[in-house]
């Protein structure tokens, strides 16, 4: 069960990737090559790269909710662009009431659409070029952004 440094509670259920649910700090991040240690923020805006090796890195509460059309799309969560689509809306939909909105309806039809994109190739490539590819660059753009 992660714990949170700040407030020092325990809990089982992550708001964001990376965040404490209950007082809102990032949790501590250590990469399993280098043994760097930052803030989750660090690591996810990174893409889940460590910034000092590049490593990929587990931040705690990002596997779970992984994008389920881009993985159907791409058969493996790690691609780029699904790590970009996460980053996006574990930093930035999250924060507005519209976003998280969306996230939710998101999550809701998405492992259907899944299951069907992932039977065909055809559908695998159309929801590709449609949706993930566009939807992946405008990620990088607002979590660019967002940075700033
Ligand atoms: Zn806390
Ligand atoms: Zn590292």
């Amino acid at each position: 069960m992660p714990k949170c440094d700040e407030c020092g509670k325990s809990f089982t259920q992550f708001r964001a990737a990376g965040k404490c649910p209950k007082c809102g700090a990032w949790l501590k991040v250590t990469c399993d090559n280098c043994r760097f240690t930052a803030d989750a923020d660090e690591f996810l805006y990174g893409g889940g790269a460590c910034p000092k090796c590049g490593q990929h890195t587990e931040v705690p509460g990002q596997k779970k909710r992984s994008c389920f059309i881009a993985t159907a799309v791409y058969g493996k969560d790690q691609a780029a662009d699904v790590l970009r689509l996460q980053l996006l809306r574990d930093t930035v939909l999250v924060k507005h009431r519209l976003g998280r909105w969306f996230v939710a309806a998101y999550e809701l039809l998405s492992p259907g659409l899944a299951r069907a994109v992932a039977r065909s190739a055809t559908l695998r490539a159309l929801a590709r070029t449609v949706i993930v590819r566009p939807a992946a660059r405008i990620a990088g753009r607002m979590t660019a952004a967002n940075r700033r």
